[in-house]
């Protein structure tokens, strides 16, 4: 019995290795793992010695030779094949264990030149690994360390032609699917390269606004959405300063899909504000959002919005989280938070959530974000938004569409003051991130009642002001956002009667007349935005 190890990834192998030498099988192996088992102590035969001929070309060429090919696919049940290895010196490799040079590793580096990604496209390995895998019913093929057990164990039992026809089989489509994600990766890889004039893949802006962009597995999940479901995290090839995967996580349990869902709800809408900002997301939902003067401010009033909902919720910042901001979280406000998220932290507040081991503490620098870039990478966002549909995918621009006070319509003989400006223009900012129908009451920079998520708008009107109420919030003179055109002065009615005196809204209804006149008639400031920001 003899079998192949060339490994690039060593992990196991020196076990795996061991236990198959006591197995009395003959063992062959290239230059860095034959080394790594010699020096164990393992009798191992270098392929060159096997095949008489050296590795060369700085290990480009290691196994491509007959005497290894050949082996690997020569079938057992045909005598031909049998008498061509006798005539030629070939003996049969049953076992084949192969992992590739790290590509996919080498390219998620940042900084990777082409030179290195190129010299990290493995040939002879995945060579063998086709041979084998084609071979299946006579060839062993094991493509990752998690397969060595398994092999062995049927090995122990039963020798060689006890390792069942499935088995192989399985480890032949396993091996096959290696090969197949490997190419895609460098496929993608080279695609998305841009040569800038120094020969080198142009820097990481240049790629922003590919939609075909590339994705890099960070980890699997424990579940997904739910927990019959299964999930993995991937990440951008060139991850956008500032954006949520370049968080580090400083305390706390490991991130569930959900609690990455809502971490970047929170964190793409808390990026948006240039003052101190805090945001409270509940199922996706900002169920609290304030500025202040500071960080304590902004938490103490996106807090007061709905602190029933704020319980076991995310909260984000953008601004560092010092100990006084730790204090309220932790002491006066006793609230529980599922993850954190802030650009930095004081030690004193690292100190004081050390006494909540199960707060997942994220820090995700915003240093390189450039606010005012054109560029959506540069600013930190995604260009391009997917979602899956039945057999299919949808594909947009990302909406990151933010709006000036001077593109601000006053459509009302009522035009609002400065001081209901700043309001409006902040209940905008946060409708954009709440679940259609969006209705945002805000007051003096915090959200005073959110209704989202609705199939009618009314209802959301309604829901917002229900809200405000449990929390004992009066709205009062508040400003109101509604993500889409009032399609019916009713919707209006309702937000004036919970008290609010100044609105925006996109406009664009074919009744928008009727809402003026209505907003006119209970003398209600009201502005157009001109732009709408459904969110499904
Ligand atoms: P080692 O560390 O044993 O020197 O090298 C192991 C790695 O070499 C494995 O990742 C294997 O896939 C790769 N490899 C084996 N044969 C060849 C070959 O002929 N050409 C290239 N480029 N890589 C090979």
């Amino acid at each position: 019995m003899q079998a192949l190890l060339s490994v690039s990834d060593k992990t196991g192998i020196l076990e795996f290795a061991r236990e198959l030498h006591q197995l009395g099988v003959r063992l062959l192996s290239t230059g860095g793992t034959a080394k790594l088992l010699a020096d164990a102590g393992l009798p191992v035969t270098e392929v060159a010695e096997h095949t008489g001929f050296p590795e060369m070309l700085d290990g480009r060429v290691k196994t491509l030779h007959p005497k290894v090919h050949g082996g690997l696919l020569a079938r057992a049940d045909l005598p031909e094949h049998v008498a061509a290895m006798q005539a030629h010196g070939i003996t049969r490799i049953d076992i084949l264990a192969v992992n590739l040079y790290p590509f996919e590793a080498t390219v998620a580096k940042p900084g990777c030149t082409l030179e290195d990604a190129i010299e990290n496209i493995d040939i002879g390995g995945p060579a063998m690994v086709r041979s084998a895998a084609k071979n299946w019913k006579d060839v062993v093929v094991l493509t990752d360390a998690s397969q060595y057990a398994g092999v062995l164990a049927e090995l122990k039992t039963g020798g060689l032609s006890g390792i069942s026809r499935k088995t192989r089989f399985a480890l032949s489509v396993a091996a096959y699917n290696r090969i197949a994600n490997y190419d895609a990766a460098i496929s993608n890889y080279l695609s998305s390269v841009q040569l800038g004039d120094d020969g080198q893949p142009a820097a990481p802006a240049e790629y922003a606004g590919q939609a075909n962009s590339n994705f890099v597995k960070l980890q699997d999940l424990r579940y997904g959405e739910n927990p019959h479901q299964t999930a993995a995290f991937y990440r951008d090839l060139y991850p956008a300063p500032g954006s949520l995967v370049t968080a580090k996580q400083l305390q706390g349990k490991e991130l569930s899909y959900n609690n990455i869902a809502d971490a970047d709800a929170a964190w793409e809408c808390v990026k948006t504000f240039d003052t101190p900002a805090c945001v409270i997301v509940k199922h996706a939902n900002p169920c609290g959002v304030a500025v202040g003067k500071d960080a304590l401010e902004a938490y103490g009033k996106a807090f007061k919005t709905d602190p029933t909902s704020a319980f076991g919720g995310i909260l984000a910042f953008n601004r560092t989280v010092d100990g006084a901001v730790a204090q309220a979280i932790t002491v006066a406000n006793k609230h529980f938070v599922e993850v954190l998220m802030a650009p930095a932290y004081t030690p004193e507040a690292l100190e004081i959530f050390k006494s909540k081991v199960n707060v997942r503490v994220l820090a995700i620098p915003l240093d390189g974000v450039k606010r005012d870039s054109k560029n959506a990478w540069e600013r930190g966002l995604n260009s391009h938004d997917v979602k899956r549909v039945g057999s299919g995918l949808l594909i947009q621009t990302a909406d990151n569409h933010e709006l000036q006070r001077d593109d601000l319509k006053v459509v009302t003989k009522l035009a609002p003051t400065p001081q209901q400006i700043d309001d409006l223009l902040f209940a905008w900012k946060v409708a954009k991130f709440v679940k259609s129908n969006a209705i945002v009451f805000c007051s003096g920079g915090m959200t005073m009642g959110v209704g989202a998520g609705q199939m009618s708008r009314l209802d959301s009107a309604r829901i917002a002001s229900i809200k405000a109420e449990h929390a004992g919030l009066s709205l009062k003179g508040t400003a109101v956002a509604s993500d889409a055109f009032f399609p019916f002065r009713d919707g209006l009615d309702v937000v004036a009667e919970a008290g609010a005196t100044c609105v925006i809204q996109p406009g664009g209804s074919m009744r928008d007349q009727e809402v003026i006149a209505a907003a006119d008639e209970r003398g209600i400031a009201m502005v157009f935005s001109g732009v709408r920001h459904f969110r499904h």
